[in-house]
């Protein structure tokens, strides 16, 4: 009689269990997910926008966003050339040559900075901060250059101060050093993808598992959005005050990262020139040479912001070339006669979604 008891006990508490842990494992399903517990962020970085999506409900909501908001805050406040006490605009200060400790974040995009410029054969060129204000896209002369183009003797003395070689970096314990006292960075073509990337370690921490996060334009999915399937998202027609989506793509733990001449650019004797320069020329890029945009997908958003800036520079045939060759998803954009055309290399084509 006794055993019988404890049998039924046993049973019962068994049962109990199994129900409670099936219970804590239903999340609500997405598909369904109600548009009220959709969890929305947004706030200002890097001189644009940024916003964090979560398709359901969360625990501790107000506590993730401001580390999240803390945190970009933060990266702003190292990074950003607007602001003159930024550790960047510090380092920029010339000073000497020796080892300048700095904050690990700073180390570690100056890193992948010098990865990419060797990659990209100094296309990619965060040294190229001289350039960048002589032709009137930095701080130093906000409002641009009002159409007057630089004398050749002032482009060369700037470009005497550019080569990505010029700044070493260390990781641990980060520091930077330059290999001479004037070298200067920028980090506009890279900062904003680090940032996408430091949001998702963040996230990850805290066990999100999906989640949209866009910086300026650097887009990264995580796991499923509302409808249940993993995040799409648009890559525009490159074409200025225009949002008409080109084509649309999924992103599986990645971030895309899309340069372009038609969104920041000037007009210079009827010419127009973009805010991505040439530091092999000294020069912007011109829009008549025909290349309107790069997109590259990548598993790390510092590469896909640093990479699509670079092949961008390089331009429609060594930048895809150069693409091919590395096996890195990029898609390049076009102005055919009377219409864009796409040419993309084979990776970028599994995440393209009609
Ligand atoms: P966006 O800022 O629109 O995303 P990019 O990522 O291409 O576009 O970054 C462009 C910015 O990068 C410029 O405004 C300038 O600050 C900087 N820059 C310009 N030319 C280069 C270059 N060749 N290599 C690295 N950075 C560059
Ligand atoms: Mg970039």
């Amino acid at each position: 009689m006794k055993r019988r008891v404890a049998f039924l006990v046993a049973l019962v508490v068994v049962g109990a269990v199994v129900v409670w842990i099936r219970l804590r494992g239903t999340t609500p399903s997405l598909s369904d997910a109600d548009s009220s517990q959709v969890v929305e962020w947004s706030g200002a970085t890097m001189g644009g926008t940024w916003s964090v999506k979560i398709p359901h409900a969360m625990a501790d909501e107000e506590k993730l966003h401001k580390r999240v908001a803390d945190e970009l805050a933060r990266l702003d406040s190292l990074l950003s050339l607007w602001h003159e006490d930024s550790e960047v605009s510090r380092f920029n200060r010339p000073k000497g040559v020796e080892w300048i400790s700095v904050s690990k974040d700073l180390a570690e995009i100056v890193s992948v900075a010098r990865q990419v410029s060797e990659e990209t054969g100094g296309a990619f060129d965060i040294t190229i901060a001289p350039l960048v204000n002589l032709w009137g896209f930095g701080p130093a002369q906000s409002g641009g250059r009002n159409g007057v183009v630089s004398a050749e003797a002032e482009i060369a003395a700037a470009r005497a101060r550019v080569g990505w070689r010029g700044v070493e970096a260390r990781v641990s314990p980060p520091a930077l050093r330059k290999a001479r006292a004037e070298i200067a960075i920028d980090l506009g073509a890279i900062g904003k993808g680090y940032a996408a990337d430091a949001v998702a370690r963040i996230l990850d921490s805290a066990g999100v598992k999906d989640y949209l996060i866009a910086i300026g334009g650097e887009l990264r999915g995580h796991g499923h959005s509302a409808s249940g399937a993993a995040w799409k998202v648009g890559v525009e027609t490159p074409v200025a005050d225009v949002q008409r989506v080109l084509l649309s793509v999924e992103l599986k733990e990645q971030g895309i990262s899309t340069s372009g001449d038609y969104r920041n650019f000037f007009e210079m004797g009827g010419v127009r020139y973009c805010h991505e320069i040439d530091p092999r020329t000294g020069w912007p890029i011109a829009a008549a040479r025909g290349l309107a945009g790069v997109s590259v997908i990548h598993s790390s958003s510092v590469r896909a912001d640093a990479l699509a800036t670079g092949f961008f520079v390089l331009g429609a045939e060594e930048g895809f070339k150069k693409a091919e060759e590395m096996g890195i998803a990029a898609l390049f954009v076009t102005r055919g006669q009377g219409k864009f055309e796409m040419k993309m290399t084979k990776e970028f084509a599994g995440p393209v979604k009609r």
